[in-house]
């Protein structure tokens, strides 16, 4: 595996950063989550945009234009000689003296792991998952936008311990409005007699890359789409339900809180966006 970090590819044994990189400090960063499917980078342009769109929002220079960004993963990717691939993308305000200020930190660190993904199985696609209600709220809009995707996770990580420990693989995280604002690291869909709704953003979810195929997807179908407010009633009637993410794609789900889901199936609408996701990502299948 080679690591890019600052224009350089190093080993993973020799790939280290400071121990002073206020990324690890304070979390002052932000990150990608990419998918390379038959050696081409999925979405590539939006995953950029929305890095770039984080940086302008936390006031980080990433010093790095977006084409030169672009050819890095890309460059990457070529390296490490893969066809299917995960990629993390992260920059950091880089190292500093201790403190909390950014105007500490000269230089931003720019980093480029290209590995493998640990994909769900099979039969969670076939049967789709359960999943809960996290006791803990999304940050609100006035706290942090939660459209930055940073390098603090530790809201969605509190959530994601209440997941594990109710044996569930996912949480749904409610705004501070108590609206649904999506998973610990996945949006979320419902389908309700032939029409398909996600959580309008408004600063409340992050605005994923998967989640926009999907609406691509519902629109080379001429199924109807639309971005709203959704409450967990709106969640336990559905006549569907599915998340997704970089990692899941498109997961059913069949059980929320104990509540079954529709007909507790994996839904007719649910397998018609897999299918059509997968042909807009070029996955074989
Ligand atoms: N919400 C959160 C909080 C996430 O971390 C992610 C990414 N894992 C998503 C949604 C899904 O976004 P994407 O489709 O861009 O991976």
């Amino acid at each position: 595996m080679k690591i890019y970090i600052d224009g350089k590819f190093y080993s993973k044994d020799e790939a280290n950063i400071s121990v002073f990189d206020h990324g690890l400090l304070y979390g002052d960063g932000i990150f990608e989550g990419i998918r390379v499917y038959n050696g081409k980078v999925f979405r590539l342009k939006e995953h950029i945009d929305r890095l770039y769109s984080s940086a302008q929002a936390i006031a980080l220079n990433i010093g790095m234009t977006r084409d030169e960004m672009m050819n890095a993963v890309e460059y990457s990717v070529k390296v490490n000689e893969k066809q299917n691939a995960y990629i993390r993308l992260v920059v950091t305000r880089g190292s500093g003296d201790l403190g909390i200020s950014p105007y500490l930190c000269k230089k931003a660190t720019v980093i480029i792991i290209v590995g493998d993904i640990s994909l769900y199985p099979e039969e969670n696609y076939a049967e789709g998952i359960a999943i809960m209600t996290s006791s803990i709220r999304r940050i609100s809009p006035d706290q942090f936008d939660t459209r930055i995707k940073s390098l603090n996770y530790l809201n969605n990580i509190l959530a994601k311990i209440e997941a594990v420990q109710a044996g569930c693989l996912e949480a749904v995280m409610l705004a501070s409005d108590g609206y649904v604002a999506e998973c610990t690291a996945d949006n979320i869909f419902t389908v309700k007699k032939g029409v398909v709704y996600t959580p309008h953003s408004y600063g409340s979810n992050l605005e994923g890359i998967t989640r926009g195929a999907v609406m691509d997807a519902a629109k080379n179908l001429a199924i109807e789409c639309r971005e709203t407010k959704l409450s967990q009633y709106d969640l336990y009637t559905a006549d569907e339900v599915f998340i997704t993410g970089t990692g899941a794609e498109i997961m059913p789900v069949t059980k929320i809180d104990g509540r079954i889901i529709g007909e507790g199936t994996v839904g007719p609408v649910t397998v018609l966006l897999r299918k059509e996701f997968r042909n807009i990502a070029g996955i074989a299948g």
